[in-house]
């Protein structure tokens, strides 16, 4: 059976063990059935999430030029601090930015390999955490703007890191933390205009399970640009990543806007 289609995220459902799809336009494709299973990919072409035209994808499934002008992909999306839709202030597009921007958002600790701190909208729990491939998460504080997640981000950085080794994710060769007594830690750290959003009596931990059936020892990341050919055994899905039997892995994040048949 053939599937062809622009990748984009899977989009996951929380379960034990979480559930992931892989849709294109007209049809979808439940990874989780896939495994133990030989697939193939194929590079087709690129599509450019944003413009949808035939464009070589610069980042983040864009092309260059929507990269540079997309208020989807302004610098206050990955440094959320920089976010200045609550003083009416506009990056590329006020609309925008105050539609995403001005919406309850969750700083978070999560364990993919080190506990790292990261910010979300309220709307993407759990969704960001499987996506970064986190086996245990916990909300700190939820707060009404971006910018006040920015903040204590920042604060918290001095820390904990905010990137994943995605090396030591997909390998599981992280560890477990007692996050529920590393939040009862941070509460000092966060900024005194965050101090009345922190999550005193809530400690909603979560603990993800992803599909996979064995852990590569090495891992050797898939690019389409350079192999534009690839058929493996997927042995397990973590994060956005899928892992195949030889220890390749193919993060469909890092691919998305590129066009792909997929044989099963
Ligand atoms: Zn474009």
């Amino acid at each position: 059976m053939q599937y062809q289609g622009v990748l984009t995220k899977m989009q996951t459902e929380l379960g034990k063990p979480i559930q992931y799809y892989l849709v294109f336009e007209d049809s979808f494709l439940n990874m989780n059935q896939l495994l133990n299973k030989e697939i193939e990919i194929n590079f087709v072409g690129f599509e450019c999430l944003n413009c949808h035209k035939k464009k070589k994808i610069y980042r983040q499934g864009f092309c260059y030029e929507c990269f540079y002008s997309s208020p989807a992909v302004g610098d206050w999306i990955m440094r959320p601090e920089l976010s200045t839709a609550h003083l009416g202030i506009a990056d590329r597009d006020l609309d925008y930015e105050q539609k995403v921007q001005l919406q309850p958002h969750v700083v978070y600790l999560a364990v993919a390999s080190e506990i790292k701190v990261g910010v979300t909208r309220k709307t993407q729990v759990p969704t960001r955490w499987i996506d970064q491939g986190a086996t245990q998460a916990i909300a700190i504080v939820e707060v009404p703007n971006r910018y006040l997640a920015g903040i204590t981000e920042v604060a918290l950085k001095d820390h904990y890191t905010d990137k994943t080794n995605w090396r030591k994710m997909l390998q599981n060769a992280g560890e477990n933390f007692d996050l529920i007594a590393e939040k009862a830690k941070v509460e000092s750290l966060i900024p005194p205009e965050v101090q009345e959003y922190f999550y005193a009596q809530k400690n909603d931990l979560y603990e993800l399970q992803y599909p996979v059936l064995s852990y590569p020892t090495k891992v050797a990341s898939l690019n389409l640009d350079k192999s534009p050919s690839f058929q493996g055994k997927l042995v397990g899905i973590k994060g956005q990543y899928l892992i195949f039997e030889n220890g390749t892995v193919f993060n469909i994040r890092g691919s998305e806007g590129y066009v792909v048949t997929i044989n099963v």
